[in-house]
């Protein structure tokens, strides 16, 4: 079997061709052949090590891919345009007429209008549940199911699905789990808990400099080569494909992802355990009081923590837009959707990134307006933001002097 290291991206080594300390960076859109039994060959998939087309796999893609590969522990990944340009290839990859998908129902506001409003043009429909009850979820498939659907940690409720649960029943029914894992990169690793396809949003933690849209599918040799098939792969022939300029620079803050993450892991630590403590309703992976905590604990890889994304509710929609706008000015922070960056980003999810998820349904899993997420920064003095957030919450009156 081929080395690949587990979460050390540092024992992944490619050099430049003149030694250069970074592979150099793949600037075409097409490559030449010596003879053209070669390119019939690549195009059948039989020239390993050849490149044809840039659309269907480049040397600094293939870089990227291999390292997030090494950080799932796949056998080999296929990076992608965007999130959204992973995640549905992957459905439609998947999926054909007639077939069904069972999904949380607390999942990513694009991922949820997909499923519920576009792939029902293609004749697949999806099941909405609630992924913590694996009763519920196994009442929710039917014979047509082909595909379990979560987030380790969800967009933006923060629930936390049992990988290892899903995937015993992804077993029993023949199923694929496929597990977003864009909340919790490195934390949790959903391969190795049996998921068969892993993906991330790479625009959030994985690049982590809020200077790009990138996704990654890890899986199996055979489902990337599935994707990227000239016939009928949904990565080669729906065209997400991350450019390579791209994806040269990505592998290089890849190589930082896992001291980010333990920075932001420990900030957000702090900040939930002191929210909690003035009385405000708090929902982090980290606190004795979520309601997963003990799965996310059975799950995690430790010194990697529970990760950056918190959530408070101020108990309206005014009071969080009150608060985010003062954060902002106050420099603790961006009134910005999005995650994973140096600084501290915050939204109202309700009426941004979960907007396309009906008000009733919202309101049925638990999104309420005064509803603030949170992707905490790598703040270096996290006491001192602390406490500039809450005399924030005193000068808006969402907490009591007296009380604090
Ligand atoms: N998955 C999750 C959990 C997300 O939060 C997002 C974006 O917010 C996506 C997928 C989509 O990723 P992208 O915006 O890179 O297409």
């Amino acid at each position: 079997m081929k080395f690949k290291p587990a979460n050390n991206i540092q024992d992944l080594q490619y050099f430049g061709e003149f030694g250069g300390v970074n592979p150099s960076i793949s600037d075409s859109s097409t490559y030449t052949f010596l003879s053209a039994k070669t390119m019939f060959d690549t195009f059948e998939g039989n020239a390993d090590g050849c490149y044809l087309y840039s659309r269907h796999s480049t040397p600094s893609n293939l870089y990227l891919g291999e390292a997030l590969a090494a950080m799932e522990g796949t056998e080999t990944a296929n990076v992608t345009a965007s999130g959204m340009g992973a995640i549905t290839p992957v459905i439609m990859q998947l999926c054909g007429a007639g077939d069904h998908v069972v999904s949380s129902r607390t999942i990513y506001g694009g991922t949820y209008a997909f499923l519920k409003n576009f792939a029902p043009r293609f004749n697949v429909s999806t099941s909405f549940v609630d992924i913590t009850k694996l009763d519920i979820v196994e009442a929710a498939i039917t014979k047509n199911t082909k595909v379990l659907y979560c987030e380790s940690v969800s967009n933006p409720l923060l629930e936390v699905a049992d990988i290892a649960g899903l995937a015993k029943l992804a077993k029993k029914y023949n199923l694929k789990l496929v597990v977003d894992n864009t909340f919790s990169p490195l934390s949790i690793s959903p391969a190795k808990l049996g998921a068969d396809v892993v993906i991330h949003s790479l625009t959030k933690f994985i690049n982590g400099s809020s200077d790009t849209v990138g996704g990654v599918i890890c899986g199996t040799q055979e489902f990337i080569n599935d994707l990227r098939s000239v016939n009928d792969g949904a990565c080669m022939l729906l065209g997400s494909t991350m450019d390579s300029l791209r994806a040269a620079s990505v592998l290089k803050n890849l190589r930082t992802l896992h001291i980010r993450m333990q920075q932001h892991s420990h900030n957000a630590t702090f900040l939930a355990e002191k929210f909690q403590d003035l009385g405000l309703k708090t929902v982090y992976p980290g606190l004795a009081s979520h309601p997963s905590h003990d799965i996310f604990k059975s799950m995690m890889n430790d010194k990697y923590g529970f990760g950056g994304m918190l959530t408070i509710d101020v108990g309206s929609l005014d009071k969080a837009n009150a608060l985010m706008e003062l954060m902002q000015e106050r420099n603790l922070g961006y009134l910005a959707v999005s995650l994973g960056f140096y600084k501290t980003l915050f939204s109202a999810p309700g009426t941004s990134t979960s907007s396309e998820i009906p008000e009733e349904e919202q309101a049925e899993m638990g999104l309420s307006d005064g509803l603030i997420r949170f992707s905490i920064g790598l703040d270096a003095d996290i006491e001192r933001t602390f406490n500039m957030m809450k005399t924030c919450m005193i000068d808006l009156e969402i907490l009591k002097p007296e009380l604090v």
